[in-house]
């Protein structure tokens, strides 16, 4: 995945609060990941307005108004332990639960390019395998010039953390700093969105972050079409909750995959299970290895042509998962699905409108999408 570094499998932790300190990252590993992965430290912590979010900078799932399963809001938290006491306690820590594990260790830092370059060189010396570039507080126009100083500085791979939010287009911002990355890391979290509490609206969240499931598709978007335009590894970050999501985001051109709000709401076992399941569903694929299905979107429509969601579609039925609900054809608005009670659904696709809205309302998954043109499927012609 990438020069150097070695990983058993392709989950790794985000450098989020999942692993705020060395207990956390320890868990980590024991819970199945792939590398010690450390939350995001810094120079000043308390210098960052909104930055912390409590001890330890949980995520904060929970801490708003729930508003979609697995969310979490967030200010885009560091490690609230400053970088002089964090190196030789838990840094110090997390490295041998790294060597008595056999797996990378990997710091995250930020944010300016003074800090990032002090931290970086000692850390490299201190042992680190790789340095994580957390962008999440860099204002845009002093990533390239921090993280050339830093590549400067250490032989390490450098790993770019980088999101939506810096403004400039996130591909060509990639492509811009490539010859200073090692990878690059997208998108983690997505804001700035605004969120309030209707019960207590001047208490309210405010201005943040949201992470999780909800995200995976904007992060799927940035991954595509940055893998488009790299030749360096991308690591999917963003939503990753499953063995699929893990085998979708390969198919679009991720190296390896972080997990961050999985391992928060579920517990460090995620990794685990993440990784076991796309064992299993490479397996249930009829693949042995994940470079079977390793770029297979990104190699098909990766060279300028129309992505498969430009082509017309419509809706046809898995009638084994059908429970004959009827729901399908309440929220058709086109007439297009006719579904009386115990009689599985008719569909017709003159007066389908391809708005979506039976597929994503089926309460068993039993309504999905296909081309209505006939398409070389991705296992054929690579
Ligand atoms: S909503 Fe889904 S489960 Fe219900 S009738 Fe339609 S296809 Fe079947
Ligand atoms: S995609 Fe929209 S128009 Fe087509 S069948 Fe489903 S609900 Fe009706």
């Amino acid at each position: 995945m990438l020069k150097g570094l070695t990983l058993r499998h392709l989950v790794l932790p985000g450098p989020g609060a999942n692993v705020g300190g060395a207990a956390a990252a320890e868990a980590a590993v024991r819970g199945g990941a792939a590398a010690v992965v450390l939350q995001t430290v810094t120079v000043n912590p308390g210098g960052l307005a909104g930055a912390a979010a409590g001890a330890g900078g949980a995520a904060r799932a929970g801490a708003a108004p729930a508003r979609a399963v697995g969310q979490s809001f967030h200010r885009l938290p560091c490690s609230p332990v400053p970088f002089e006491a964090w190196l030789p306690t838990e840094f110090t820590a997390a490295l041998a639960i790294a060597r008595a594990a056999g797996v990378p260790c990997i710091p995250s830092i930020g944010y300016t390019r003074d800090d990032v370059t002090a931290m970086g060189r000692r850390l490299a010396l201190a042992g680190a395998d790789a340095l994580i570039f957390d962008t999440a507080h860099t204002p845009t126009d002093e990533i390239g010039p921090a993280l050339a100083s830093l590549k400067a500085l250490v032989e390490i791979p450098i790993i770019l953390l980088a999101g939506p939010h810096h403004g400039e287009d996130l591909p060509d911002l990639c492509a811009r700093l490539e010859p200073f990355a090692d990878a690059f890391a997208l998108i983690g979290a997505f804001g700035p969105i605004l969120q309030i509490d209707p019960e207590a609206p001047a208490a309210s969240p405010g201005l943040g972050f949201i992470a999780g499931p909800p995200i995976r598709p904007v992060m799927q978007r940035f991954l595509f079409e940055t893998a488009r335009k790299v030749s360096k590894p991308v690591i999917a970050y963003g939503g990753i909750a499953t063995g699929a999501d893990v085998a979708e985001a390969l198919m679009l051109g991720a190296a390896a995959t972080m997990v961050t709000t999985a391992a928060v709401a579920q517990g460090p076992g995620a990794y685990g299970r993440i990784a076991a399941e796309f064992d299993q569903w490479l397996l249930e694929h009829g693949h042995t290895h994940y470079a079977a299905v390793s770029r297979a979107y990104l190699r098909k429509y990766g060279q300028g042509q129309r992505v498969i969601t430009e082509k017309e579609e419509t809706p046809y039925l898995v009638a084994e998962a059908c429970i004959t609900c009827t729901f399908c054809e309440t929220v058709c608005f086109y007439d297009a699905i006719v579904a009386p009670p115990k009689t599985l659904p008719t569909l017709s696709e003159e007066p389908c409108f391809q708005c979506g809205l039976c597929v994503s309302a089926c309460p068993t998954d039993a309504l999905r999408f296909r081309p209505r043109d006939e398409v070389t499927l991705l296992s054929e012609g690579e």
